[in-house]
């Protein structure tokens, strides 16, 4: 069988995983040193495409674009799959993209397996569907270009009762210890020449974070100078923990790690269950600074009822603790029907509208099709000035912050009209250029 795919790293996580486990022979073919007109067009073969961003979204659709002038009887089957389509109506996208044959939503390790070893009909497919995934590591002869990425725990927070929260994965890779995961970092260190890691826990637990960096120094792997990135970290984890290995282990090996801190404002944080406390926010953020571990804060605007004073609060922590920070990462809150809060649409003052497409997205800058997303467009009251204002005018509230020039906007941010787009870049520029004279 002949799998054809994109230089993406996350397709050869996939691949090494089909290649230690599946039973039919497999051939990987990079369609970067491939022309597409040299791609057989037999049903036994694959296509496998990964959209992880919106960006990723052009790419997708010139090269469906392109098969489907090539091959206008699509034998071969096309594989999509990637973090875009947890937020697209999938049916719309079959339906326009007719030449695609399977969409999988979530990891695909087991999918593909099962793909490639049996048969799965066509269609929209859930990747938890097809059982849990073994323990791999990736294949040698695929280079990663980015940071190896490693797990303890796949599972989001223990938590998971914040009101916005739309995160709605569990388990399906098996939980690892901190021998185990020292074990795979020696391996990709030594045989494979990799430096960076990148932790995508959600549910990090500093006491095994702790022991798995003290593996690390028993071995003496710290004279390799390994790097480890913390995504998607709670302020309330106890990170007070790893004092003596930081104090042991210097510069320090974890060189990141973003906090999920979606506001500064008790009042804020308690409506949305967020259980957090601004004092662990502060400490989160004092505890890595101190060890020049650099601190990228997600933020999460443009909730329902928030009002100038709570922004005014937000305003005093950017101008006093911004030094703590490397970037903040800003959203801004899309309602959509999986999430908590969406039950609650009266008390929370929403006025749905019309499901938001890819092309809104985008807004018409590329020829991308009027796919729907999950979200749908609102109106929200708005206590400060005794209406229900629109997306656009809400942003417009957050000015005062949003010009500080570590601000980096989620495309997201972007699904607004095209003047408050154009107010925000501006507004941008006016921060950078304000930081540059001071
Ligand atoms: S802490 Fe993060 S992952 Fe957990 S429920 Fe809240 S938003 Fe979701």
């Amino acid at each position: 069988m002949k799998i054809y795919y994109i230089e993406e790293d996350i397709l050869k996580y996939l691949l090494s995983y089909v290649e230690t486990y599946c039973k039919t022979e497999i051939e990987a073919i990079s369609l970067n040193n491939c022309k597409t007109d040299e791609i057989e067009n037999s049903e036994k073969n694959l296509i496998l495409i990964s959209s992880t961003s919106l960006y990723d979204m052009n790419r997708t659709h010139e090269v469906l674009k392109k098969i489907k002038i090539q091959f206008p009887e699509t034998k071969i089957r096309i594989i999509l799959g990637g973090s875009m389509h947890y937020i697209l109506n999938n049916e719309d996208f079959l339906n326009h993209y007719t030449q695609a044959s399977h969409i999988c939503v979530g990891k695909g390790e087991e999918f593909l397996r099962t793909l490639i070893d049996k048969k799965v009909p066509k269609g929209v497919h859930f990747a938890e569907d097809f059982g849990n995934i073994k323990p791999y590591r990736i294949n040698k002869k695929y280079r990663i270009e980015k940071e190896v990425k490693i797990t303890f725990n796949d599972n989001r927070c223990d938590w998971q009762k914040c009101l916005f929260c739309h995160h709605q994965t569990r388990h399906v890779c098996p939980i690892n210890t901190a021998e185990k995961i020292a074990e795979d970092v020696e391996y990709y260190i030594k045989e494979c020449n990799y430096k960076h890691f990148y932790f995508y826990d959600n549910n990090m637990n500093p006491h095994v974070l702790n022991k798995f960096l003290k593996i690390l120094l028993e071995k003496g792997l710290n004279k390799y100078s390994p790097t480890f990135y913390l995504f998607g970290l709670r302020v309330d984890s106890q990170f007070e923990v790893l004092t003596e290995i930081l104090e042991q282990w210097k510069p320090s090996p974890i060189v990141g790690g973003s906090w999920g801190l979606e506001f500064y404002d008790q009042e804020i944080l308690d409506l949305y269950n967020k259980n957090t406390k601004l004092k662990q926010i502060d400490n989160a953020l004092a505890f890595f600074h101190k060890y020049g571990i650099a601190n990228d804060a997600y933020l999460l605007l443009g909730l329902p009822g928030v009002n100038n004073k709570h922004i005014e609060h937000f305003k005093e922590f950017i101008d006093h603790k911004s030094y703590l920070v490397r970037d903040y990462r800003v959203s801004f809150f899309l309602l959509n029907p999986f999430i908590r809060m969406y039950e609650d649409k009266e008390k929370f003052k929403m006025h749905e509208k019309n499901y938001l497409t890819l092309q809104d997205f985008f807004l018409d800058k590329i020829n991308a099709p009027k796919i729907r997303t999950i979200f749908k467009n609102f109106d929200s009251w708005d206590e400060d000035l005794g209406r229900y204002v629109d997306r656009g005018e809400t942003l417009r509230k957050y000015f005062p912050i949003l010009k500080h020039k570590k601000m980096k906007f989620h495309p997201n941010m972007f699904l607004l009209d095209d003047h408050s787009c154009n107010l925000l870049t501006s507004l941008r520029l006016l921060g950078e250029k304000s930081e540059e004279k001071s």
